[in-house]
């Protein structure tokens, strides 16, 4: 992508939403029902009127409006080829020598309404939600926290992209406001659990991607056409209760600790967005199984901060900076490890890629690291502690690929933590 590409859309050079990113999302007017948009600058620009006005006969789309409809999954259902042609015609339109928008006064009017009026929605509905666990130094810095130094790998890890079915239905877009919940908490020297709120609130910063075209049940996606399959990227917030964790999670993995409530930004950025940011995926050792090979295997340079703002702080305050680079296994072996059973995935679901947590402090992403357990408390800049987060924090991720003069954004994914 030219660096040269312009919108007659003033954007700013530090706007995540460049003419070079145009993200898909569901935004919803006063009195309207949803429907689809593209963030470009500061607003969103409608697909359904200029779906309407006909700009969108692209061959794939067979006259469906699947711009007018609530939720991406139709879109998403098309796969790349109508994705990308898509993408030309938006493009083409906002460019700063294209006059069919830019000239039309009363058109304009009608397809851009500003980001702060709108309300956005979750992008998709998304009927099956899988989170991995495919950050080596979040693996190891929680195997560690666990079972010690020596035994903080399970012998599975560097084999396979371990994950879980999490809970769809309690997915919600950034935003909303995220209830500490109740469960059942095992103090360690008590001799049987109590049931109260978690005392252990904490955040997952994580990146998760959306299906588009699915797999029929019993037909694996082999590695080499995992792409076809992916149509882009969000932030995650995979709120997460340690107490409750701790005491439920063994034999089966996650479940109350985590399925009350995921937050994810609302704009799903492309992977077409994403092309000039791709990076190799570092060598992996031991080499794995020739089902989770391929010639080009890819990460992408996309840095993530996660900022908490107490409810006595004036501003934000950095406490996770990492990049998506940190992941050990690739969306792409994420995605064929999925199906190579035969599992089915569909249009709309999410594959998250579980905290991702790079090799400095800092770099960690999650409370449960940083302050290794609640043993090193952080200090805020206004002299507050935090061995966890309290009712009235408010925990937003944000990330971007940094191009020259421009910023591939995510926008952000935000929750503030209320009273159980
Ligand atoms: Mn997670």
């Amino acid at each position: 992508m030219p660096t040269a590409l312009k919108s007659f859309i003033a954007v700013a050079p530090d706007s995540h939403f460049p003419i070079q990113n145009l993200p898909f999302g569901i935004f919803k007017l006063a009195q309207d029902s949803p429907r689809v948009g593209v963030a470009i600058g500061e607003f969103v620009l409608d697909l359904s009127v200029l779906e309407e006005l006909g700009h969108f006969r692209i061959p794939e789309f067979q006259d469906r409006p699947v711009f007018s409809e609530s939720a991406l999954n139709g879109f998403l259902a098309l796969g790349r080829p109508a994705w990308r042609k898509a993408r030309e015609v938006i493009q083409h339109l906002l460019a700063a020598d294209t006059t069919a928008l830019r000239d039309d006064g009363p058109l304009r009017d009608r397809v851009f309404h500003a980001q702060k009026d709108v309300a956005m929605q979750l992008p998709a509905r998304i009927g099956d939600y899988t989170d991995f666990y495919s950050s080596y130094h979040h693996a190891h810095n929680v195997g560690t926290m666990l079972r010690g130094p020596e035994n903080a790998l399970m012998p599975n890890w560097k084999w396979l992209p371990v994950a879980y079915h999490g809970r769809a239905s309690s997915i919600v877009a950034s935003g909303a406001e995220v209830r500490r919940p109740h469960g059942q908490i095992k103090p360690p020297d008590a001799p049987a659990p109590i049931f109260g709120p978690s005392r252990s609130f904490d955040y997952e910063l994580e990146a998760a991607f959306f299906i588009g075209p699915g797999n029929a049940l019993g037909e694996p996606v082999p590695i080499s056409r995992a792409t076809d399959h992916i149509f882009g990227l969000v932030l995650m917030n995979d709120w997460s209760a340690r107490d409750v964790q701790a005491w439920e999670y063994q034999p089966l993995g996650p479940f109350l600790a985590k399925n009350f409530c995921t937050s994810i930004s609302p704009w799903v950025v492309m992977l077409e967005a994403l092309e000039s940011f791709r990076k190799p995926l570092p060598p992996q050792d031991p080499e794995p199984l020739p089902y989770l090979r391929a010639a080009n295997d890819f990460t992408y340079d996309i840095q993530l901060e996660a900022r908490l703002q107490t409810a006595s702080m004036d501003a934000p305050h950095v406490i996770t900076r990492t990049n998506f680079q940190n992941l050990y296994w690739s969306i792409a072996q994420q995605l064929a490890h999925h199906t190579v059973n035969g599992c089915n995935l569909q249009p709309g679901d999410l594959l998250a890629s579980g905290t991702i947590s790079g090799p400095t402090e800092e770099a960690r992403g999650c409370m449960l690291e940083l302050t290794w357990r609640g043993a090193n408390p952080l200090t805020l800049p206004n002299g507050e502690t935090r061995k966890w987060l309290e009712d009235g924090d408010s925990l937003t991720i944000t990330g971007w690929a940094q191009g020259d003069g421009y910023r591939i954004g995510f926008g952000e994914v935000a929750g503030r933590v209320v009273p159980a």
